[in-house]
């Protein structure tokens, strides 16, 4: 389903401007994006994916993972195929990488954002996240869908590499609660050999969704060799925590696949390093994820330390809150910085 990419323009050249992430596309009639799923038909930018749902599923808010936004909630996940970076660690790449590897062939289920929104309502979602792949290459289909499921109060959620244009935040920001954003890495030669992109767009990105009052979780996958320097794991940290050091912090565990099969697994003791590491710099709540660690998952209370958010077993199945509504401690009556209710 082909439906106009409107944050784009028309350039003198002749050429138009995708305006949705930082790859700046300028593309000829008949060209796509780096995405593939963007592409200039009769002169315009078509999205080639809206309302083509390539995954869709009803998942723990936990999984996103989002940690501070609405705790125990089920969230609707929807995602396309296409993504604007390629990653050789990626989860997801059947999907992500689908157009690149299938001549441009774009695939998906039907799902327009008014029976996302219906799903999402029926199932007992308290948010719609957008997901599995890069949600910015799929922007106006989000952008709609956001629309909606505000106008009957749902959240939204992006799960993104933080690529999206200022242009792209300004417009969803009065609709997106909450957007989990991967700081994959501090060195720019990872993003431009490992994932196909850079650095700088993303650290502003988050800049700005979080001055645009953006609910910002940050998650960064450490890899074996690729990015688990102390020196690196500090940066990040001490980026996160220069913005605000309230912004919870997922530290994930690699497991080898796609095109980084050689790679050992993250070993417990690095993820365990950059927790400490993320403490001593300051951060209020960082966590470990990926692996099944309760003492590592769990929210503590900054004020008085005690266990206020208990999480085990595999990612959301037991999740007890123990805040009150509107994220106070019950221990020590500290307001836990999130999105509660
Ligand atoms: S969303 Fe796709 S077409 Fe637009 S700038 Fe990014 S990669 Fe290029």
């Amino acid at each position: 389903m082909s439906h106009t990419a409107w944050l784009s323009k028309k350039l003198d050249s002749g050429k138009v401007l995708c305006q949705a992430c930082a790859h700046a596309c300028k593309l000829e009639e008949g060209e796509y994006g780096i995405c593939g799923v963007r592409k200039v038909e009769n002169g315009a930018i078509q999205l080639l994916v809206y309302g083509l749902a390539a995954a869709v599923n009803i998942d723990p808010v936990e999984k996103k993972p989002m940690f501070h936004f609405l705790p125990q909630s089920r969230v609707f996940s929807v995602g396309t195929v296409g993504c604007n970076f390629t990653c050789k660690f990626c989860q997801n790449y059947e999907i992500s990488q689908y157009p690149k590897e299938h001549a441009h062939k774009v695939v998906g289920r039907e799902l327009l954002p008014e029976q996302i929104v219906e799903l999402a309502i029926e199932n007992g979602c308290k948010s719609i996240a957008y997901t599995y792949n890069e949600p910015i290459v799929f922007f106006e289909y989000t952008y709609d869908t956001a629309k909606l499921a505000h106008e009957k109060g749902l959240k939204n959620i992006y799960v993104t590499s933080g690529y999206e244009t200022k242009k792209a935040i300004d417009l969803l920001a009065p609709y997106i609660d909450g957007m989990n954003i991967d700081i994959k890495s501090f060195r720019e030669e990872f993003y431009r050999d490992i994932c196909g992109s850079r650095l700088k767009p993303v650290l502003e990105a988050v800049k700005y969704a979080h001055e645009k009052g953006i609910w910002i979780e940050i998650t960064t996958l450490l890899i074996p060799g690729k990015n688990d320097s102390d020196e690196e794991i500090r940066n990040i940290a001490k980026f996160i925590a220069d913005i605000d050091k309230a912004i919870p912090w997922h530290i994930s565990a690699f497991h080898p696949t796609y095109k980084m099969l050689d790679v050992a697994r993250t070993p417990n003791a690095t993820l365990r390093r950059a927790y400490k590491i993320g403490q001593d710099v300051g951060l209020k709540y960082v966590y470990v994820g990926n692996v099944d660690d309760e003492d590592y998952e769990s929210s503590y209370c900054p004020k008085c330390h005690q266990r206020v958010i208990d999480r085990r077993g595999h990612i959301g199945q037991y999740v007890v809150n123990a805040l009150k509504e509107d994220g106070k401690c019950p221990h020590c009556g500290y307001t836990l910085e999130g999105v509660w209710s």
